[in-house]
Order: structure tokens, then sequence, then C-alpha cells
């Protein structure tokens, strides 16, 4: 018997990809492209692997669309756009990059050449800042629009408002743009009712039935449980909550693998070994294409994926799934008045698209490893729009810089709760990208150009004006890549790799996890043998090669804008080097402040007053009783709230900072999101507040 895990022991089997006939869509062909020519918006649904993504651009492209303008696509998760344009540029037998390439956050593989361009919502919504009639394309496909992101949501509602001044839609194109907006069965009379009742194009699927169960315990979070699951595996597909997790069942399946006699399971085919392939967003591109070779004869596939596989990539083949019931979501949560990774059930309707995986090409079984009493109890009906459960701060501020003062009367295709939009305010406003009447502040305008947290990029500016954007370029890209410390999961070696994370941040002077990032990164940056410092450190190589490259292309942003920007701030400062880096950190994290209380504990300074422990991954961890005030940048909710990235600080430092997280009245900002408030109301509001304005009293113990 063989167990065989990850790595390419696969043989390729070259795959000579010519567009495929036998997809559900082929038969569509003429008639899709003629629905695309006859209306402005028109809704395409299918059963997700029925060619929609795929296929539906590279006959866009052959229908001679690509003559007077380029074809985008729009995808919500990074990888599936990478993938994807893989796929279609190995179809149309051209090099990925040419005709047909990718672009997502921090890394664009397309050239002038490039007329099919798959990306991320968010790249299409920076380059509506730049270009809002979206001039160079003659199609825009959003791709995924049952995914519900917040970005996808944001541009639906901003094409819509584009048609509504047709002028504006014309204005520059001697073709009138077209928009396809794509998603899987759910919702689409909704979107035709918001888009003008635009027609919908409905692919005919073909589906096998499949078969649920659920499980008998509850605790469907452990992934132990996944581990149990091997005598279930055929060809299937577990879906997980994240990466760590994702490594781990594949470490648990590959070690039970091992024992397992095969011969019970088999039904018609003689299976010798599981070949174990795991999938998540940040994964390599080279090993994300053997997820979809077929395995060797007599090796049954099994694929440990994220939520990525439930629609965005198709994998085919798959007769099994199992699954988890849980899904790592990014949620505002209102206990601790921020954005917080959270492990949370997922919808029924989720469920189901996980579950439907196993009928594409024959009748399939789900092995839901969570109890029905769980299901009917805990699993809400429909997964609630990103939109309503995370920061609007950056989308409200991109909005603001494309003239859309309105923010609460947007057409949302679901609109928010008003008081995130508010808050989003609030937080702009505190960061000075706003003023009080709600217009785009200079400083504003260049922190859209970042794609970064407005935080992040406030303290960044800072710097940039004080000239020290080297300490903070380098610290700004290593929190934008995946976590670059590597935590093994055998004891002897995880105390060896603390002690050697312990040692490098005692190289940064020590009780600073933010120049602990900074140490790194120029530690590695200035090794002969990068990728070797890194093993023997402990340290993701591949994070930091990604983190080298996004501390690159802030720089270039950077530069770029001093360049243009003639008054580009500058200031001065006395002090020295380790005070200017924190304070720097100090303007764009003051909203994550927080004060000792007792023993462990501190408490934030927000206005939410949470109690919070610093996370024991932190160099300041158990060095609490020398600290009083501290920044942070995330929060981490387990049993506790946890802070993690800390870096003490002076409360002089925040003193005139911490005000403005109490100043705001948000009745206020309310009629500034939704007019332009006269210079008479103006005065009488800023009167109020500042008899209100009471200082924040504690006392500087540093
Ligand atoms: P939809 O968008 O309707 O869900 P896709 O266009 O993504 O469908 O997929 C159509 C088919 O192409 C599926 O059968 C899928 O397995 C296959 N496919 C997509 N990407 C790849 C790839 N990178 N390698 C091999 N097959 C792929
Ligand atoms: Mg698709």
């Amino acid at each position: 018997m063989t167990s065989l895990l990850g790595a390419p022991r696969l043989k390729t089997v070259r795959n000579l990809a010519t567009p495929s006939k036998h997809l559900p869509i082929y038969q569509h062909k003429h008639n899709l492209i003629q629905a695309v020519k006859n209306s402005t918006f028109l809704v395409v649904t299918g059963e997700t692997g029925s060619g929609k993504t795929t296929q539906l651009p590279q006959y866009l492209h052959e229908a001679g669309f690509c003559k007077k303008g380029n074809i985008g696509i729009t995808q919500p998760r990074r990888v599936a756009a990478i993938t994807v344009a893989q796929r279609v540029a190995q179809e149309m037998q051209c090099t990925l990059g040419r005709e047909v390439g990718y672009q997502v956050r921090f890394d664009d593989c397309t050239s002038q050449d490039t007329v099919v361009k798959y990306m991320t919502d968010g790249c299409l919504l920076r380059e509506i800042l730049a270009d809002p009639g979206l001039s160079q394309y003659s199609v825009v496909i959003l791709d995924e629009v049952h995914e519900r992101s917040l970005n996808t949501d944001i541009l639906l509602g901003l094409l819509k408002k584009l048609f509504s001044s047709p002028a504006k839609a014309s204005k520059g194109r001697s073709r009138p743009l077209k928009v396809v907006v794509m998603s899987a069965t759910l919702e689409t009379d909704k979107l035709s009712a918001f888009l003008g009742n635009c027609p919908v194009f409905t692919i005919p699927g073909r589906t096998f039935p499949v078969t649920c169960m659920f499980g008998t315990a509850v605790g469907p979070k452990d992934t132990e449980s996944t581990g149990k699951c091997p005598q279930l595996l055929t060809s299937e597909t577990l879906t997980l909550t994240k990466f760590s997790e994702i490594e781990r069942a594949c470490d648990l399946l590959f070690e039970k693998a091992e024992a397992i006699d095969y011969r019970y399971d088999v039904q018609d085919q003689t299976v010798e070994g599981l070949l174990i392939l795991p999938l998540y967003g940040s994964m390599p591109t080279d090993q994300q294409r053997q997820i979809f070779q077929p395995p060797p004869p007599g090796i049954r596939k099994c694929v440990v994926a994220t939520n990525i596989a439930a629609t965005s990539l198709t994998i085919n083949g798959i007769k099994y799934i199992i699954d988890s019931g849980f899904v790592k979501q990014l949620n505002h949560n209102s206990r601790v008045g921020m954005d917080i990774l959270e492990v949370v059930p997922i919808s029924k309707s989720e469920a189901q698209q996980r579950a439907g995986r196993a009928g594409r090409t024959s009748a399939g079984k789900c092995f839901r490893i969570y109890t029905k009493e769980f299901w009917e109890k805990c699993m809400p009906e429909y997964t609630v729009p990103e939109i309503q459960r995370t920061s609007l701060t950056a989308v409200v501020l991109t909005l603001k810089c494309l003239g859309i003062h309105d923010v609460i009367r947007f057409p949302y295709l679901d609109s928010p709760e008003e008081r995130f939009i508010l808050e989003a305010l609030k937080q702009l406003f505190q960061f000075d990208a706003i003023d009080r009447r709600g217009r785009v502040t200079q400083l504003g305008e260049l922190m859209v150009e970042f794609p970064l947290h407005p935080g992040l990029t406030r303290a960044v500016l800072k710097a940039a004006s004080l000239s020290c954007q080297d300490m903070l370029l380098p610290v700004a890209a290593m929190l934008s890549v995946e976590n670059i410390f590597i935590r093994p999961g055998h004891p002897d070696k995880q105390k060896e790799a603390d002690k050697i994370h312990r040692a490098l941040a005692a190289k940064s002077g020590g009780m600073n996890d933010f120049a602990t990032l900074l140490t790194v990164f120029q530690l590695c940056k200035s090794s002969d043998r990068p990728s070797e410092w890194c093993r023997q450190n402990w340290i993701h190589w591949r994070a930091l090669k990604s983190a080298f490259s996004v501390e690159t292309q802030l720089r270039e942003i950077l530069l770029r804008l001093q360049q243009v920007q003639q008054d580009f701030p500058v200031e001065t400062f006395d002090g020295n080097k380790g005070e200017l880096f924190r304070q720097c950190l100090c303007t764009g994290y003051f909203t994550n402040v927080a004060r000792r209380s007792v023993g462990k504990v501190f408490c934030t300074m927000d206005g939410h007053g949470s109690m919070v422990q610093i996370h024991p991954s932190s160099s300041l961890f158990d060095q609490e009783a020398e600290l009083n005030w501290v920044i942070f940048h995330d929060v981490l909710v387990t049993s506790r709230v946890y802070i993690r990235t800390v870096c003490p600080i002076r409360y002089d430092w925040v003193k005139d900072l911490l005000p403005k997280l109490h100043e705001v009245d948000v009745y206020e900002l309310s009629s500034v999101a939704r007019e332009e408030v006269t210079d008479e109301e103006m005065m009488k509001w800023e009167t109020r507040e500042a008899a209100k304005r009471q200082p924040v009293s504690a006392e500087d113990v540093m």
C-alpha cells in the first residue's frame, strides 16, 4: 500500500486543453454571445463547473469583443483569478501574461497584449478610481457574485450607477460597455431586478443526486475528527477553515491512511493508497495545478481544502465530500469593535454548495461531520453578505474619492446597517482622510492609493513625511503577507523555534513586535542565502519573498505620489530612531491603544473599553508588569480576547489623538453622509462639540 502526501509525486499528465466542447455551456455559445450583444446588463447562471468562468470570456474573445477593448473578469479570491487565468491561457494556447493575464493585489501578470484579464474584484475597484468609465474594457464580467464579497457588491452598485448617467457610461468609447454578472444559481431574480430587470441566461446543468449524512458527535470544529475520516475516502474534498488546519489535517490523514485496509471500502475499483493534496488560498500555484490532475491508477485523490473549493474552483471527479460545517470569516465583532477572523458555522446554503460538489460527474455522498441538531439550531439559512458584517472604512474612502458623497444612499444590493457606514466615516475622520463635512482631504487622496488598511497607510504616510519610510514600508509589507513565523507541530521543534524567534526579537531591542518584523525583513534581505537563513530561523521563506515584493511595490506607489504631489507633507523630528518608529505607528494605530488595567489585563481606549491580554506569541508576553500603554495590530478572540503584534508607547504620543476617538457625533456624521452641510450648521455643531469635549484623564506613566 502506498500513501502519497502533497509534493509533486505524480507524473504530469499533459493536459492538451482545447476549449472544452463537452461542458454544458458549449451548446449555448451562440445564444450567449447574442445575449451579451443585445443588452447592457446580463445575468448568467449555471451550476458550478458548467464552464462560465473559463469559457464565456473565450467565446466573447472569439466573437470579436476584444477588437475595441478588453474583457475583464473579476473573482473574489486571488487564487481563483490566478488558477483560472492559467487554465484559460492554456486552452487558448498562449503564454500567461500575454493575451490572457491576471492581476491580483501585489501581483500583476499582464502586458500590453493582454485582452482577457482575470483579476480580483479589489483590483477592478482600483481601476475604477483611475478610470471611472472603465474605458479600456468592452466587457466587464463580475464572477461569483453569489459569494457576495464586499468589493463585488460595491462594483455592482458602481456599474449600476454608471449607467444611470448614459453620457458617463459612453464617454470616450466607440462601443457601449457590456456588463455580465455571473452567479451560481442563487438570487438571480434579485440580481436582475437590481440591474433594471435585465435578462437572465440560465445554463441548464447536469447534476446527480448527493446523499447527505450527518455525524453523531457535536464538535465539528475538531480537525482531529477529519483525521478519523480516511475510511470514508475515495476521491473527495474535505472542507476546513484555514491553512494551518489543512496542513495538520493532511498530516493526520497521512498517518491514518497508512493503517487503512482499503479492501473494505472499495466498491468497484482497486484502491491501494491515497494521494493527499492540500488546497488553500496562499498555496503556491504550481502545487495548486496538481489538484486538477487525475490520480495515478489505483490511487485515490483526497483534496483537503478551505471553502475555495465550494464554488471558485471545480475539481473533476469528486465523489465524496466531508464537510466540517465551519468557515473562517472576517466579521465585525461588536464586543471589541473591530474586524476579527472568526471560525463560524457555515450557512445551510453554503453546506448545500459544498455537498453539490460530489454530484457533478456521478451520484455522490456528503458526510457532514456535525449533527442534524447542529444543522437545525446553529446554521443560518443564508450567508450574510460581507458588506453587512465587515469594516467599510476602505470602501467608503474609495466611494468618496469617486465623488460619491452620499454613501448611505448608494445603490447597495443589500444595504449595510447605517451604523457600519457611520463607523467607517468616523474612522476616516479620525485618520484625517475626510474632514468634518465628509469631504476627502489631501491626505485621504494619498491614502486611497495604497492597497492597505487605512490605519497602516496613515502610519506609512506619516513616516514618509518624516523621511523614515525605510522603517515603515517593510513593516507594512510584512503585515500584508501571511504569518512569517513557523510554529512546528513537534514540541521539541516548537521549543527550538520559539527560542530562535525570541532571539530575533531581542536583536531588534526586544519588546516591540513591529520592530521584530523589521529586523527579520532586514536580516533576511541582507543575507547571502536568504532561503537558508529562513530555514535556520523557522521563518516562512515564501511569505518573506512576497513581503520583499510587496515592499518594493509600496515603495513605488509612495515614490510616484511624492513626485506628482508637489505639496507632499514634510515634517521634522528630533528624537531617537526607535521613538520615531513608534510614533509613526501611533498615527495609524491610535484606534488600537490599550492601557494596562490590573495584572496582565489591558483595557482598550476606543470607547469599547474591552478587556484584552497580550497573546503568547508576542515578545511582550510575560513582560506586562513593565508596560502601561501599548498599541496593537490585531485581535484574536478565543475564550479570551488577545491582542497580537504589540508595541509599547507613551501616553504623550497619543494624548492628542485619543480625544478624536470620542469627539465625533454619530448623528452629525449621518447628516454629513447624507448631504453637504452648510457653514452655519457646521459652526453650530463645532461649538456644541467643543462644549462636550472632555480631556482623557490619565497620567503618562511611561
Ligand atoms: P464554472 O465557472 O461554471 O463553475 P469553470 O469554467 O470554472 O466552471 O470550469 C469548467 C471546467 O473546467 C470544470 O470541469 C473544471 O474542472 C475545468 N477546469 C477549470 N480550471 C481548470 C484547471 N486549472 N485545470 C483543469 N481543469 C480545469
Ligand atoms: Mg466559476
